[in-house]
Formats: structure tokens, C-alpha cells, sequence
């Protein structure tokens, strides 16, 4: 699959999942932020979207704000403590499976930011990742200090980052500040426009197929419908 192919399928997930939410009865509103940190991931896919769509903005004022400023508030970051995922969704999925351990993993929302964040707005919305996307809470996270999902919404996310893997599975997962940085040179993105990339150090990991779904029994039946349209997406 070429990587034309791959961003469509990407946008119809996107597009699946912007029908699913928009039924969903939230609390989320523009420049509430709280959520915005430094601890969001996500595929190579869609880091590639976000570096051309910077790259490529016709917003003279995005452009260069972010070109200048981008690159220096991302490498402050590499100095920061952030969420690095060491297994991706499709393998944590597989390990259930098969009832192995699953790695502990450390994640805390104090640790700052989000980098792109500025003035409580994301510069990059149109192409945030999902990661940005599905994150939801049923209460003011600021007034509650902490989010309130749905658990059906967690089981809907897993499966949503599931696919999104899958067909990004010669690409890698990571924080979005190494998966940035990553593509940032072009001769990478070029190297990832032909399926021929290589991880240059532990910072992302290796994405993979879906070969189970993360999906608990309490939820097999409602989901049904969404794993219906997923499956028109043939990878
Ligand atoms: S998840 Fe929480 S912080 Fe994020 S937009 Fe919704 S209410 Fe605001
Ligand atoms: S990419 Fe945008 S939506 Fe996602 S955390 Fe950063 S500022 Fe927020």
C-alpha cells in the first residue's frame, strides 16, 4: 500500500470515528487543554501528516511560526520526562491474548505540555493525531483534576488505534515529540514514503497487524456496528 492510500484510510477512520463521537455527550470544548500534554502518541502515519501539513501550510503565520519555533520546542522536550511507549496497541492486544504480562508503563499528566500547544489552541487540528481526537471526558477535567471516560469509549479508542496501527505497520509508534523529530529531515520522510525506514534508536517502537482485537466481552455486542464499518477498510 502506498502512503496515498494509507492517508485515505486514515481520514475514512477518522471520518468513522467523527460519526461515533459526535453522538457522544461530553464536556469538551474549544480551548479547554487540559488534555493537550506532553505525553500524546502516535503512529509514524500520523506524524508524516502533521510534519508536511506544517511544512506545506498555505497560513503564512503557522509556517514559520512553527518552523522556527517547532524545532526548538520539540529538542527542549527531548530533555523532559515524557510517556514513551515501549509495545504498541496491536501487540499489548496480543499479549492479553495469549495471557502474557504486559510491560508497566509510566504516564503522568504532570509532566507538562504538549509542545505544539499555543495560547490553549492546537496548531496543527485539522491533522491531530487520534490520540488528540478521541480523548473525551463526561466531566470538566480542570474542575474534576482528572478525566471522566466512558469505558465503552476506552474499548472503542483501542480499537480505533488498533487499525490505525495496522495500516501503518511498516511504520513505528511513539511520543509525538520522537516521532516528530524523527521525520523531521526529509531524506527519513522520503525513506517512509517507500516503506523503507529503520528506527535509529529505542525512542519509537515497531508497529504491527492486528491480529486480536482488544475488545472485553461486556462489550462484544455494542461494538458491533463500528467493527462493521471498519471492516469496509480492506488493508
Ligand atoms: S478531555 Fe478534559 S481537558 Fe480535554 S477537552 Fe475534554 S474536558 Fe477539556
Ligand atoms: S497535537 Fe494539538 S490537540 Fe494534540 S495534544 Fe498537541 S496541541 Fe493538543
Amino acid at each position: 500500500m502506498d502512503l496515498f492510500e494509507k492517508a485515505a484510510l486514515l481520514d475514512r477512520i477518522y471520518k468513522i470515528y467523527d460519526e461515533f463521537s459526535g453522538n457522544l455527550d461530553v464536556a469538551c470544548k474549544k480551548h479547554c487543554a487540559h488534555c493537550c500534554t506532553c505525553n500524546v502518541t502516535m503512529t509514524t502515519l500520523e506524524g508524516y501528516k502533521i510534519v508536511e501539513y506544517i511544512m506545506r501550510s498555505e497560513h503564512c503565520d503557522l509556517n514559520n511560526r512553527l518552523n522556527n519555533g517547532l524545532n526548538n520546542r520539540l529538542k527542549q522536550n527531548l530533555s523532559k520526562k515524557r510517556f514513551q511507549p515501549q509495545i504498541t496497541t496491536n501487540r499489548l492486544a496480543e499479549l492479553f491474548a495469549l495471557g502474557m504480562d504486559v510491560p508497566d508503563e509510566d504516564n503522568n499528566f504532570l509532566w507538562g505540555n504538549c509542545p505544539l500547544l499555543t495560547d490553549d489552541e492546537c496548531p496543527v487540528y485539522p491533522v491531530r493525531p487520534f490520540g488528540c481526537r478521541c480523548f473525551f471526558s463526561k466531566q470538566d477535567c480542570r474542575e474534576q483534576g482528572s478525566a471522566d471516560v466512558d469505558p465503552f469509549v476506552i474499548t472503542v479508542n483501542n480499537v480505533f488505534l488498533q487499525y490505525i496501527e495496522h495500516i501503518d505497520s511498516h511504520g513505528y509508534s511513539g511520543n509525538l515529540t520522537d516521532i516528530l523529530l524523527f521525520l523531521e529531515p526529509k531524506n527519513i520522510r522520503q525513506a517512509y514514503r517507500t516503506n523503507t525506514i529503520k528506527n535509529p534508536d529505542n525512542s519509537l517502537v515497531s508497529n504491527s497487524m492486528i491480529k486480536f482485537l482488544l475488545i472485553p466481552p461486556e462489550d462484544r455486542n455494542r461494538i458491533v456496528p463500528i467493527l462493521e464499518k471498519l471492516g469496509s477498510i480492506k488493508v
